[in-house]
């Protein structure tokens, strides 16, 4: 079966088609610029890039282009868009509902509209791109896959704000925790590269992308994880503050700022650079630290400080550490991070190896030393194949 990944953004749709279960990679690409004048398709298959100026004044517009792409003669791996299956769609938000991937029907769809209130800038296009899905590929079985999806197993005391009770009974305001898919996607695979089951395995997984996320997974299941209600909480991110005492924004309030420049300034502005006054990209920053700037170093300790700190809370919370495994372009990809972030661990029996920490690899890997009693590796994540698999299961049992 072909089975189509989807991530739409709000002006953007990404998309990997997969042979399943093989979870072969037969194309991949990307839409950028939905909706403007200079809207673009990148598409590689075979080893091979393509790049167009296309016309996409909506995302009904982009599915379009992306099914002609795929079914194209020179470019494309199918002879008919018949031919795939299901396509599998990343949602942000699937709010105390969703606790695993769903087969997409009217009900699924309310849901993830009701949920827009708390993703408001993620679930509406996560929803565009299904609609249009649902329309250029009406016999194709859809399923949904929530970010949030994979906390659902936190216990209260992990997902309760220290805010009246009834604040959490109104809104819903609580811990939801996001990377859902690539945090149950590394830990799975950790606890194999173990030959442990996943049931039997203490993992702290680091998602450290643009966006990072600190997950502490107990016999298999998420049971605290470093962003809350939204991704703003916990380390900090490209341009995201992470974790702040909240009196700073009454204070800041009081200085004359509303709620969208607090908003922005904590979502848009702060972070890696904010702190650094540089970039929100972690190569940059590091180009600068080895140049000397004081500002970017300190930038880069911080996101490093914070993360051990996260690290030893969750060791606390979990007891028993079997591993912690770094993800995500930041931690999947550089030796000197994943170094800082475990020097000062070795109390807690994280030890890194720097022969092995250092070899270049993109592979997954142990990186600890033969004596810690902490193992660490590094585990690329595959959210995408990880929707692939679920969609998969799911289309392949609704047809049996
Ligand atoms: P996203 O969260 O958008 O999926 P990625 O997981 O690709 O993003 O991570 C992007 C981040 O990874 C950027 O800050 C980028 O600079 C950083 N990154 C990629 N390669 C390296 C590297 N070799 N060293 C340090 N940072 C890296």
């Amino acid at each position: 079966m072909k089975v189509l990944v989807v991530n739409a953004g709000s002006s953007s749709i990404k998309y990997q088609l997969f042979e399943m279960p093989a979870r072969r990679i037969l194309a991949k690409g990307m839409i950028e610029r939905i909706g403007q004048a200079d809207a673009a398709l990148v598409h590689t298959c075979s080893g091979s890039k393509h790049t167009a100026r296309i016309c996409a004044a909506d995302h009904d517009a982009g599915m379009a282009v992306i099914l002609s792409t795929l079914t194209d003669k020179k470019i494309g791996v199918l002879s008919e868009i018949g031919q795939i299956g299901a396509v599998g769609h990343r949602v942000v938000h699937g709010g105390e509902e969703f606790t695993g991937s769903v087969v997409i029907d009217a009900h699924v769809l309310d849901s993830i509209e009701r949920f827009a209130d708390l993703a408001p800038l993620h679930n509406p296009p996560n929803l565009t791109g299904i609609r249009a899905a649902m329309h250029s590929l009406p016999s194709a079985v859809q399923v949904a896959c929530f970010d949030t999806a994979f906390h659902t197993t936190l216990p209260p005391a992990a997902y309760i704000y220290g805010l009246p009770f009834d604040i959490y009974e109104k809104f819903r305001v609580r811990r939801y925790g996001f990377h859902g898919t690539s945090h149950r996607y590394v830990a799975r695979r950790c606890a194999k590269l173990m030959g442990l089951d996943k049931s039997a395995a203490n993992i702290i997984t680091c998602h450290l992308g643009n966006g990072c996320s600190i997950t502490a997974v107990k016999a298999g299941k998420s049971v605290d994880t470093s962003m809350g209600m939204t991704p703003l909480e916990g380390v900090i991110m490209g341009t995201r503050c992470g974790d702040v005492d909240p009196a700073i924004l009454f204070y800041l309030g009081d200085k004359g700022y509303d709620t969208k420049q607090l908003n922005a300034m904590c979502n848009k502005q702060s972070g890696l650079l904010g702190i650094s006054g540089i970039s929100n990209d972690m190569r940059n920053l590091l180009g600068r630290v080895a140049e000397g700037n004081t500002r970017a170093k300190l930038a880069v300790d911080i996101f490093c400080y914070r993360i051990t700190k996260y690290i030893g809370a969750y060791t606390a919370v979990l007891g028993r550490v079997d591993a912690v495994v770094f993800t995500g372009g930041i931690g999947e990809n550089n030796p000197a991070l994943r170094a800082q972030i475990c020097a000062d661990q070795p109390q807690i029996g994280i030890q890194i190896d720097p022969a092995r920490n250092d070899a270049s690899s993109s592979d997954e890997r142990l990186i600890s030393a033969e004596t810690s009693r902490v193992k660490v590796f590094v585990i690329p994540t595959d959210e995408e194949g990880a929707i692939a698999g679920d969609t998969y299961e799911l289309a392949a049992g609704k047809s049996k």
